[in-house]
């Protein structure tokens, strides 16, 4: 049986309080994982903290070659990562257009390696016979990270590379779900690491208030949903925390009638349904034209149809259970709602036979703006396509939710869906695609979707404190 055991100063510790990890394909007990306490998170944050002189004083250099060390680690060990991730998440080795585990590691290989090249170099911004203004980046001090279930080693490695690499020292909270994965990555990278630099504490709410009322903690980066969010910046503020949020998102996608319905098709279920929908930034709500409605939903429901879902290890299984019970209770009451409030299930809307949490892919047509299934983040197997009949009508109804992380908008015409792109409240907008994000390119949500961005020099940038340092010239 797997041990997720903590991390702190290089030792692994182990804990009574022992918690069952669960294999959402067969509903096996698959891992054990050892949470700690707050006494547990004062011992890792007194290690970070001692690390904190020696890591941030190292050069770029000596950093950046570290991380590259880590990341050849994660590449030397793959396909181990990989069946970890997809034993206690659900996602497929392989997965619907090869977004599953394969590309979980890859994405975590690919952040870990572009993350460690970026450089912050100081900023001049006055040199003249008066005086020299000079714009210096310093690490924080000690970072914490809180991550979800839906991607965990990837959301890992989004928090802790960016952090490590500006010089701070850092603590990971993984969710109690998903914490095998991220415990061997954090084993392997402390193979590199000095002692200290990278510590690992297991728990859920207890453990994550503890970080979140911390003194010693400079910052905290958290991955969940928003009212998780809500709480930890609550907690943070007696001692001033910066804080980096990336919540829930309820993405809504435009399809503009000039398009050819056939030829965006397996790309707009992809994009809704890879990881079974668990994905902040999934295509989570679909407006179409009137004119192309039927046909949307039509081929939509056809593929729904012809998925293959089944448990991950399988490398034929398009989609996997979803991750949790909690999350499969939430997906049924969408879709029963959805059920009584004259919704159309054309495809899936039901449970599917067990062990595991599967669920049927599903289409639901006629439902619309104020009925749950639209208003509420699904995070799972559920698609929404909703009809609109005026331009301006359907941006307005887009952006009259909450949530602002992404939204897509699917045309021919490429001015016309830029004008459209500009007029989406939402981090970001993908033109003929969605949810496709890169380390070089800052990616965070708007409005209730959260503070502050990662990736890119943007992302490393809010893992830094500014100096300005002035020169008067004499
Ligand atoms: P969650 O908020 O339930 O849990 C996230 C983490 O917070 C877990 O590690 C959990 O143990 C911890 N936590 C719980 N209570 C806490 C507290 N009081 N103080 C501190 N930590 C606490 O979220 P989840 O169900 O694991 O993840 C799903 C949500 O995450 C969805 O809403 C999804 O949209 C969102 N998400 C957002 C992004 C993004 O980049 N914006 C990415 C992935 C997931």
């Amino acid at each position: 049986m797997h041990q997720a055991k903590m991390i702190i100063n290089g030792v692994p510790n182990t804990s009574d309080n022992v918690v069952d990890v669960i294999n959402p394909a067969t509903e096996e007990v698959f891992a054990q994982c050892h949470f700690g306490d707050r006494d547990t998170v004062n011992a890792a944050v007194s290690s970070a903290r001692g690390a904190f002189p020696l890591w941030s004083n190292l050069s770029d250099e000596k950093r950046k070659a570290k991380l590259l060390e880590v990341a050849s680690l994660l590449e030397s060990n793959m396909h181990e990562l990989m069946e970890l991730v997809t034993m206690e998440s659900g996602k497929p080795m392989n997965g619907l257009n090869g977004i599953g585990s394969g590309m979980e590691l890859g994405g975590s290989i690919a952040w870990t390696q572009v993350g460690a090249s970026f450089d912050l170099p100081v900023e001049v911004i006055q040199d003249n016979e008066e005086a020299r203004v000079e714009v210096h980046r310093k690490p924080l001090g000690v970072v914490a990270s809180i991550t979800p279930w839906n991607w965990p080693l990837m959301i890992a490695i989004w928090h802790v590379i960016p952090a490590l690499r500006a010089g701070n020292t850092v603590l990971i909270k993984p969710s109690p779900y998903t914490p095998v994965a991220t415990s061997r990555f954090v084993e392997l990278a402390n193979s590199v690491l000095p002692a200290g630099v990278l510590n690992l504490v297991h728990g859920d709410t207890e453990v994550g208030t503890a970080i979140s009322e911390h003194r010693d903690i400079n910052k905290i980066i958290f991955t969940g949903s928003t009212p998780t969010g809500k709480k930890i910046m609550e907690l943070s503020a007696s001692s001033l925390k910066r804080l980096t949020l990336e919540l829930g998102g309820n993405d809504a996608g435009i399809v503009l009638p000039d398009v050819q319905v056939s030829e965006i098709a397996d790309k707009l279920f992809g994009v809704a349904f890879h990881n079974n929908g668990q994905t902040c930034a999934a295509l989570k709500r679909l407006y179409v034209h009137e004119s192309q409605y039927d046909e949307v939903c039509e081929a939509l429901a056809s593929i729904a149809n012809s998925v293959k879902v089944g448990n991950g290890m399988n490398p034929d299984s398009d989609l996997g259970p979803l991750q949790n019970a909690r999350q499969l209770h939430i997906v049924k009451s969408l879709v029963e709602s959805a059920r009584e409030n004259r919704g159309v299930i054309l495809a899936g809307g039901r449970e599917l036979d067990g062990p595991g949490y599967f669920y049927a892919p599903t289409i639901i047509a006629d439902q619309t703006d104020g009925d749950r299934v639209v208003d509420e983040e699904q995070f799972g197997p559920i698609l929404p396509v909703i009809k609109y009949s005026d331009l301006d009508e359907v941006i307005r109804r887009a952006n009259r939710n909450d949530a602002g992380l992404g939204g897509s908008v699917w045309s021919n015409d490429l001015d016309r869906a830029a004008d459209v792109a500009s007029r989406l409240e939402c981090g970001t907008v993908w033109i003929n695609d969605h949810g496709a994000v890169q380390p070089d390119a800052p990616f965070g949500g708007v409005k209730q979707s959260g503070i502050g961005v990662e990736f890119g020099v943007q992302g490393l940038k809010e893992c830094t404190s500014i100096q300005t340092i002035k020169i008067a010239k004499l």
